[in-house]
């Protein structure tokens, strides 16, 4: 804990964290110290994790990265967060992320940019930049995000990190912020695909606060790391990604050297069709800021954070909160939501965008009949500078291109370390697989990195 503490103190530049919790931290890792000492300790003993700031935890702040949270203390332990701590893990702190998980580079925080370790003028990624970069600079070793559209994959990629997106519902998400419910999941940070089979084996699974998530069995995952050896796969390529525009010549190569590595270990490697992947990023950002107006709504000035000191009536507070209270991009996908659900526009937009939903999530299952993985890269380019997309959102939204597929069909998709760049910067992989096929997918991409 005191190695972790001493880079958070020596890294603060990089503004991965919010809250420290240091001396709770201390006590704690004298305690599970003890329970070690007596063989009582837990299968995460000594665990040193943080958490990005839209997870509860009991008693500490809360407020994903938004002045609209000023001041909120959660009441309860978000599921995933309780799970760490009954199996001995500690929590270092909470960590900086885009304002309500809204974001690509981490530079929407209410709280100021997340620097990316690896090179201090580009951007970590987002929304869960400093729960990322929080583990490339061994400030934890590992960290929970969350990945609506890519954001815990995504950063994973900008910083040489493993990063988990679990099928949709195997976790629960009781005491997450809520951004686009239907596709929001909790994900993992490591350094190792073991710490990341590890955390998911704890915090998966069956929960009652959660009506949504599944009760399916959890398996094993870091004994069946072990078991891989000598499987051979059929995994899949998508020939629109090839041609996609703005894909970085360097990633295309690091990607087809993985795939020839793929095929050197015994796995075969076919290219398909995917006609859809046009449709997959509109798709996602009507979806998604349509559940965000919603979820948002509750943010009204009176039941929690900040509230508008110069109000006249009722109506102005509400307003008055609102636009203090929310930042730019944040009210941008509020006002686009309620457009797409507005009564003139629903069925344009809203209704189209739920039937082309469902065609991707079948398209993209019909492909697992066939195949056991789809391998792609998980960003166009790798981390860009600070400021470089700031003024035009939509170039921004471009950044998630390859990410948000596994999010609208709800499978399961990992991000792995795949080289560098011509300066140095980390490139990743993304395999995905099909709904709770975590385990398969988790060791493919062991016996990978
Ligand atoms: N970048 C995407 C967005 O801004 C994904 C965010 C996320 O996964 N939380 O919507």
């Amino acid at each position: 804990v005191q190695y972790h503490l001493n880079n958070i103190k020596n890294k603060a530049h990089l503004n991965a964290f919010l809250s420290v919790f240091e001396t709770e931290a201390l006590e704690r890792a004298v305690a599970v110290d003890k329970k070690i000492k007596e063989g009582k300790a837990g299968k995460l003993a000594g665990l040193v994790a943080g958490i990005k700031d839209v997870l509860a935890y009991k008693d500490h702040p809360l407020q994903g990265s938004s002045r609209v949270l000023d001041g909120f203390i959660s009441q309860f332990n978000a599921t995933a967060v309780q799970r760490l701590i009954d199996e001995d893990a500690i929590i270092i702190g909470r960590q900086n992320c885009d304002e309500f998980a809204m974001g690509s580079s981490n530079e929407n925080s209410a709280f100021g940019p997340v620097l990316n370790d690896a090179d201090n003028t580009r951007v970590p990624g987002g929304s869960s930049g400093g729960s990322a970069v929080a583990v490339q600079a061994d400030m934890c070793q590992v960290s929970l995000g969350s990945d609506t559209g890519g954001s815990v994959r995504q950063p994973a990629a900008f910083c040489g990190l493993v990063g988990l997106k679990p099928t949709y519902s195997r976790i629960s998400r009781f005491g997450l912020v809520a951004y686009g419910s239907s596709f929001d999941c909790i994900g993992i940070f490591g350094k190792s695909v073991e710490d990341v089979a590890l955390v998911l084996e704890v915090i998966a699974g069956g929960d009652d606060t959660d009506s949504t998530v599944s009760h399916k069995p959890v398996p094993a995952y870091t004994q069946e790391l072990a078991n891989a050896n000598g499987k051979a796969y059929k995994v899949a390529y998508v020939r629109e990604i090839d041609s996609s525009e703005g894909l970085q010549s360097e990633i295309r190569d690091a990607i087809k050297n993985k795939i020839a590595q793929i095929k050197a270990a015994g796995h075969s490697v076919d290219v398909i069709d995917f006609p859809l992947q046009e449709y997959v990023l509109p798709t996602y950002y009507i979806l998604a800021t349509a559940e965000a107006s919603s979820n948002l709504s509750r943010y009204d000035g009176v039941r929690y954070g900040y509230r508008s000191s110069n109000v006249s009536d009722l109506h102005s507070l509400y307003k008055k909160s609102r636009s203090e209270g929310f930042g730019k991009e944040v009210q941008r996908r509020i006002l686009l939501g309620t457009f797409v659900l507005s009564a003139s526009y629903y069925d344009a937009y809203y209704t189209k965008a739920q039937k082309v939903r469902r065609i991707i999530r079948d398209k993209t299952k019909e492909i697992f009949k066939e195949y056991d993985f789809i391998v792609m890269p998980i960003t166009p380019t790798t981390a860009f500078k600070l400021g470089e997309h700031t003024d035009n959102p939509l170039e921004m939204y471009l950044a998630d291109l390859f990410s948000v597929q596994a999010n609208v069909a709800g499978v399961p998709a990992i991000a792995i370390p795949c080289g560098n760049d011509k300066q140095g910067l980390p490139i990743g992989l993304q395999v995905i697989a099909d709904d709770f096929e975590e385990s398969k997918l988790l060791h493919f991409s062991n016996a990978l990195t």
